[in-house]
C-alpha cells in the first residue's frame, strides 16, 4: 500500500492541495515526534547488518525489507508482532549498536521534518546484553545525547514499563526513570497488550513517576476501546495517551480529552498495519480533530510498519483531506503536546507559521 512504500524513499510525490495549487512539502513542516519505539525505529538495512554481525537468523518477514502482514487484533497476531519485535531487539547487543540505532533514527526523523523527538524505550529488555539495567540506561542516554549533538535534533526519552511484567518491575523502572530526569528522561509509559491486566495495577509506578516530575504517557485506546483510555486518565492520570484513537467511539470521552487538552499520540499507519482499522480512511483522524482533541501523529514502529513521520501527515492529507492549514495545526498540536522547553516550542510554532505562509 502507498503508505508502506515511503519508508526509505526520497521525498514522497507532491500531492495536489485542495485548492489545486502545488502542495507544501510535508517533510519541511516542522513537527514533534512523540510516539516512536526504540527497536521499532531501526532501518531495515541496519537490522540485516546486525543480524549478519551476530549470526541471528531472521524470519522472512524481517528479511524482505517489506513490512510484514500483521493482524494484531487477535492474540495470535499480537503475539506474532511481539515475536518479530523481540527478534529485532535481540540484534542490539553492544553499545555501538545502540549508538547506531539512535543516530539513524534521528537522521530519519530530521529528514521527515521532525524538530523534536521523544523516543520510548524499556531498558529492561536491553539490560541482559548491556551489563544490567543501569549500564543499559547509561548507554541509551549517552547515545541520545550524542545523536542529538550530531544531528541537531532535540531528543528526549520516555521510559516505558511493560504491562506483561509484574507491577513491581514497573515501580523499579519508574524510580530509575525519575533518577535520570535531569539526564534526558521526560516521561513514563506503559506498553504492550492493553487487553492484559488492568491499568490500575500500575498506578503506584505512575505515581512515583509523576511525583518525580515525569509526564505520564501510557498506551491506551489502541487494541482496546474507550474504557482503556478512561483507565489511563482515571487510574494513571495520563497527561498524554499513546494512541488513544479509539476514544473516537465515545463522544463524552472526546469532550473530556478536549477539555483537558490531553494529547493523543495517533499512529495511523500502525493502526492499519495492525488491523485496528481496515483502511487509512477508517482511522478517525477527523473525529478527533473536529472534537478538539489534540493529536501528535507518530510512526510507532517504522521497522515493522514501513513508514515514518512525514508519511503519517501525508496520510492525513490524502486519506482525510486535511488542508495545509489543518496539517499545520496538527504539527502545532504535536509541539504543544511535547515536553520541549518553552523557547523551543515558541521557535517551532513560529516555523510552522512560516511553513504555512510560504
Ligand atoms: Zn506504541
Amino acid at each position: 500500500m502507498e503508505q508502506f512504500s515511503a519508508g526509505h524513499t526520497p521525498n514522497p510525490p507532491c500531492t495536489p492541495a485542495r485548492d489545486g495549487a502545488a502542495a507544501r512539502d510535508l517533510r519541511r513542516l516542522p513537527k514533534a515526534h512523540l510516539h516512536l519505539h526504540f527497536t521499532g525505529s531501526m532501518r531495515s538495512a541496519t537490522l540485516l547488518d546486525l543480524a549478519d554481525k551476530y549470526g541471528v537468523h531472521l524470519p522472512e518477514a524481517l528479511r524482505s525489507g517489506e513490512p510484514p502482514q500483521l493482524r494484531a487484533t487477535d492474540e495470535r497476531g499480537w503475539f506474532r508482532f511481539q515475536r518479530l519485535y523481540d527478534i529485532a531487539r535481540s540484534c542490539l547487543r553492544a553499545p555501538e549498536d545502540i549508538q547506531r540505532l539512535v543516530h539513524e533514527a534521528a537522521e530519519e526523523d530530521v529528514r521527515d521534518g521532525s524538530r523534536w523527538l521523544e523516543i520510548q524505550v524499556d531498558p529492561t529488555s536491553y539490560a541482559p546484553r548491556l551489563g544490567g539495567l543501569i549500564p543499559a540506561m547509561e548507554i541509551i542516554l549517552d547515545a541520545v545525547r550524542t545523536a542529538s549533538r550530531d544531528t541537531g535534533l532535540g531528543i528526549r526519552v520516555l521510559i516505558a514499563a511493560n504491562r506483561m511484567k509484574h507491577p513491581l518491575d514497573a515501580r523499579t523502572l519508574a524510580r530509575l526513570a525519575v533518577r535520570y530526569a535531569d539526564r534526558g528522561v521526560i516521561g513514563f509509559g506503559l506498553s504492550n497488550d492493553e487487553r492484559r491486566g488492568f491499568a490500575r495495577d500500575f498506578d503506584r509506578a505512575f505515581a512515583i513517576a509523576r511525583e518525580g516530575g515525569l509526564l505520564a504517557a501510557p498506551h491506551g485506546g489502541e487494541l482496546s476501546g474507550p474504557a482503556s483510555v478512561r483507565d489511563c486518565l482515571d487510574d494513571l492520570h495520563a497527561g498524554r495517551v499513546g494512541h488513544g484513537v479509539r476514544a473516537a467511539e465515545d463522544p463524552a470521552l472526546l469532550r473530556r480529552l478536549a477539555e483537558r487538552q490531553v494529547t493523543c499520540e495517533v499512529c495511523p499507519a500502525s493502526n492499519v498495519a495492525l488491523g485496528v482499522y481496515e483502511k487509512p480512511e477508517d482511522v478517525p483522524l477527523r473525529t478527533l480533530f473536529d472534537a478538539g482533541v489534540p493529536m501528535a501523529l507518530g510512526a510507532d514502529d517504522p521497522l515493522l510498519f514501513g513508514s515514518r513521520l512525514a508519511a503519517q501527515y501525508e496520510l492525513a492529507r490524502t486519506a482525510h483531506d486535511f488542508s495545509d492549514a489543518e496539517l499545520a495545526e496538527l504539527a502545532r498540536q504535536s509541539v504543544r503536546g511535547s515536553c520541549a522547553p518553552e523557547d523551543e516550542r515558541r521557535r517551532l510554532l513560529a516555523e510552522i507559521d512560516a511553513w504555512l505562509a510560504g
